[in-house]
């Protein structure tokens, strides 16, 4: 598949090595379909943690990456919703508990460095899978293939381009694949905590005017923070000093944890919702962050990306098995049509929910709290919810079934 001289050959070329673009390639190479995945030497460390709900857990053990990472991860056991608006309008807090729809937990919790560590060692394990340590500089798709160029000066050829090459993809626009997108005046800030009291497997988020202030479990006591605010008072809390972080923190968590140190290193994120028009056109399928951005409510933009990971894994190696183009309109048409439905009702609730907390409107208020209220009364209602967020009925591909590709 390599050559010395720079040139590669691979039926399918994965572009990003992210966690969407690590997975695809770990479960087309393992299915035995020649691969080459091109990643870029990561730029900037990623403190983010993923809650991999149990979907994802199950196609992430299917798959040989799991046992890899497992003690890293947290469970989440129970999630709780708590309104912190002060508005006229608040809604009950809602708990939700795994054991009520019969799961041990709804997912767990995983920094993403853990995460693509695990990725990377099960792909190094995969003798069908060449990796590419270069970027791509850029793409050509002719009728029959694929040329990548690579920054380094080499070139890859392939029959279908996976693109995973995140919000900015260079492989989207050269499928020449336009975008819908919102911006929110919201940056979300995260870190990694320890604290005084246990989680007990909680994961909790409060609703406040600005944004969520979400809580998820760590290993130990520990605990990852996502803390949507406006973009100035971003820039306020990013610039407070280590104790002052802790306090404001505390604070704003209403002390549930106790006393808080704050890790070192963060991120900051401006929000932002912004989906692809197409998931795949031309020789090119988009998953990830490359077909869909959405803000991090109720940890829904990885679980999607992995979707979208193992759905083109298993289109490319049922048509190899055929004796199909795997990059043929057989699998890109079918590759769009499978993700559509998933992706956009979860951008479409994400946004709405969003909105509903940041609106001044007071009948906006008043549904939002409706809906939470009759989550919190209604049991069918709320388990319907649980599994539907879980393990979404329309789109389950086979790997997050346990089943191998
Ligand atoms: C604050 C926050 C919290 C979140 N929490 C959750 C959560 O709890 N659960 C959840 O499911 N999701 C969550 N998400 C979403 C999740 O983090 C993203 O969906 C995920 O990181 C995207 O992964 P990706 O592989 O698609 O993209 P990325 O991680 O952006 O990877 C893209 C890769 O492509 C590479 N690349 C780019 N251009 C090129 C090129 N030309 N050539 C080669 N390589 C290239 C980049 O270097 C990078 O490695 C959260 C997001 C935010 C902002």
């Amino acid at each position: 598949m390599a050559a010395a001289d720079g040139r590669y050959a691979a039926e399918v070329a994965v572009v990003g090595g992210g966690p969407a673009g690590l997975t695809a390639a770990v479960a087309l190479a393992g299915a035995g379909v020649p691969t080459a995945l091109v990643a870029a030497p990561a730029t900037r460390a990623d403190n983010r943690t993923t809650a991999l709900l149990a979907g994802s857990v199950t196609a992430l053990d299917a798959l040989g990456v799991w046992p890899g990472c497992r003690t890293m991860a947290a469970p989440l056991r129970t999630m709780r919703i708590v309104d912190d608006t002060d508005r006229l309008w608040r809604a009950p807090e809602v708990r939700f508990e795994a054991a009520e729809i019969g799961l041990d937990a709804f997912g767990w919790n995983i920094e993403n460095r853990h995460l693509v560590a695990a990725l990377q060692a099960r792909a190094d394990e995969i003798g069908e899978l060449v990796r590419i340590d270069d970027a791509a500089h850029a793409v050509t798709i002719d009728e029959d293939a694929v040329t990548v160029t690579l920054a380094g000066g080499g070139v890859l050829t392939a029959r279908l381009v996976v693109a995973a090459d995140g919000r900015r993809s260079l492989c989207r626009m050269a499928a020449g694949i336009d975008t819908e997108s919102r911006s929110y005046p919201q940056t979300a800030l995260t870190f990694n905590l320890g604290h005084a009291r246990p989680h007990h497997d909680i994961s909790t988020e409060f609703h406040t005017v600005h944004g969520p202030f979400t809580l998820v479990p760590l290993p130990g006591a520990r605990s990852s923070l996502v803390c949507v605010v406006t973009p100035d008072e971003a820039e306020r809390i990013e610039r407070l000093d280590p104790a002052a972080l802790g306090a404001e923190l505390e604070r704003r968590a209403h002390s549930i944890l106790g006393k808080i140190t704050v890790g070192p290193g963060h991120g900051a994120f401006r929000l932002g919702v912004e989906t692809a028009r197409r998931f795949a056109a031309r020789r090119v399928a988009l998953i990830g962050e490359a077909g869909h951005v959405l803000p991090p409510i109720g940890a829904q933009g990885l679980n999607l990306g992995l979707r979208d990971a193992a759905t083109i894994g298993e289109l490319a190696v049922a048509a190899r098995r055929d004796g199909r183009d795997v990059g043929g309109a057989g699998v890109t048409d079918a590759y769009d049509r499978r993700r559509r439905a998933d992706v956009a009702s979860r951008a479409t609730a994400v946004d709405l929910l969003n909105r509903s907390l940041l609106s001044d409107f007071l009948p906006t208020q008043g549904v939002r709290g409706l809906g939470l209220y009759l989550l919190d009364r209604i049991g069918p209602l709320r388990r319907a919810m649980m599994r539907e967020g879980v393990t979404p009925r329309l789109a389950e591909p086979r790997l997050m079934r346990g089943e191998a590709l």
